[in-house]
Order: C-alpha cells, then structure tokens, then sequence
C-alpha cells in the first residue's frame, strides 16, 4: 500500500474489452483453474495506466455458462504473470495512457483469485453504471513523466 499511495507500484482496472462495454455479465475473458493456478485467456481494451502498471485488477470469468455468477477478480502481477500492453491513442487525456491488456496463456497463481464467491451483485457491479470508476486511477499516473506531446 505505501509504494502504491506513493506512486511506485501502478495499478489499473481491467473490466472492458473488445465486445464488452457496459453489460460486464458479457465478459469473455477465462481464467481456467489447473492445478494451484488459473490460465487466463482474453483482451481489455480502453484500460487506463495499462501500459505502466505493475499489477492488473482482471476481471475473468471462471464459467460462462454463469454468466455474472461465474466471475471473479483476479489481481495479476505483471513480473509473476506477464501479460501484453500495448497503448492506444486518444485525443485528449493525454495525462495517463490508454491501453489494451492481452493476456494469452497467462497462469496466474491461484491465490490472486480475489473473490472466490460468486459476484452478483453489491457495490462494485452497481457502481459500474454510475461513472467514471476508472477515475482513481488518473492520480498516480500524474506522477509519471509525461510521454505525450
Ligand atoms: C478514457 C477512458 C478510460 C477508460 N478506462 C477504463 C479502465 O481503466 N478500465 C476499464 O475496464 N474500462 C475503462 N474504460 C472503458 C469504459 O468503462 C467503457 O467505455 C464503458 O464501460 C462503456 O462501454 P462502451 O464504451 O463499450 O459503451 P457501450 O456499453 O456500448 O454503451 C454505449 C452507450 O450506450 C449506453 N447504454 C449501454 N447500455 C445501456 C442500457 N442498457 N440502457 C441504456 N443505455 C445504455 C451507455 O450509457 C453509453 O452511452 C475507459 C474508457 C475511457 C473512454
């Protein structure tokens, strides 16, 4: 938390991607449990600081034949599970870049499965309608040199 409050250790939040925007139920990405890790399949797309983090909040589906049921977060750490980030350009908000996150084989031990338990409802599902819930995200970068003209 220090290096995080600091600004030394990025994080970033990974829910959308290519085909899912506001119904999250839809999301596509698989994290597959094998043995004492999860393989996690899939793209985010429009990821704020994604390129720059060291740890991604991934949100996968474990079944989806469940639907929202069968979801979870995981908190994977770039230097264990390496995953690809390449930036995305965009016209304004040029102080923390966009990115899309691809994760393709990545085993992510299974101890970063945040949230065992089926999300189906409670405050992160409800407050993804309300804004702009990536806003927290925007501060840390400021930290960053900026490497947009
Ligand atoms: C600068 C920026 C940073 C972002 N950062 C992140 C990030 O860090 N992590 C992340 O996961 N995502 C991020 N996003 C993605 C963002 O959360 C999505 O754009 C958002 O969830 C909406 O998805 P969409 O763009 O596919 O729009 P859609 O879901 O296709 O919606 C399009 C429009 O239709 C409306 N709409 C959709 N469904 C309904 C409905 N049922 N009833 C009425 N209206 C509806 C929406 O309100 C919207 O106006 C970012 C986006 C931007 C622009």
């Amino acid at each position: 938390m220090p290096l995080a409050a600091s600004g030394d250790y990025i994080g970033c939040l990974a829910i959308t991607e290519p085909d899912v925007g506001s119904d999250v139920s839809g999301v596509k990405t698989l994290a597959a449990l094998s043995g004492q890790h999860y393989i996690m399949n899939g793209t985010k797309t429009w990821i704020s600081n994604g390129t720059i983090a060291d740890a991604a909040f991934v949100l996968a589906t474990m079944d989806k034949t469940l639907g929202a049921l069968g979801m979870s977060f995981f908190l994977v750490e770039r230097n264990q599970s390496p995953f690809e980030a390449r930036e995305l350009h965009k016209l304004g908000l040029r102080c923390f870049p966009t990115s899309e996150l691809s994760f393709s084989d990545c085993k992510v031990p299974r101890r970063t499965c945040l949230t065992p338990a089926p999300v189906t409802s409670g405050p992160w599902l409800s407050s993804m309608s309300r804004g702009p819930w990536w806003a927290p995200c925007a501060p840390a970068s400021l930290k960053q040199p900026s490497t947009h003209p």
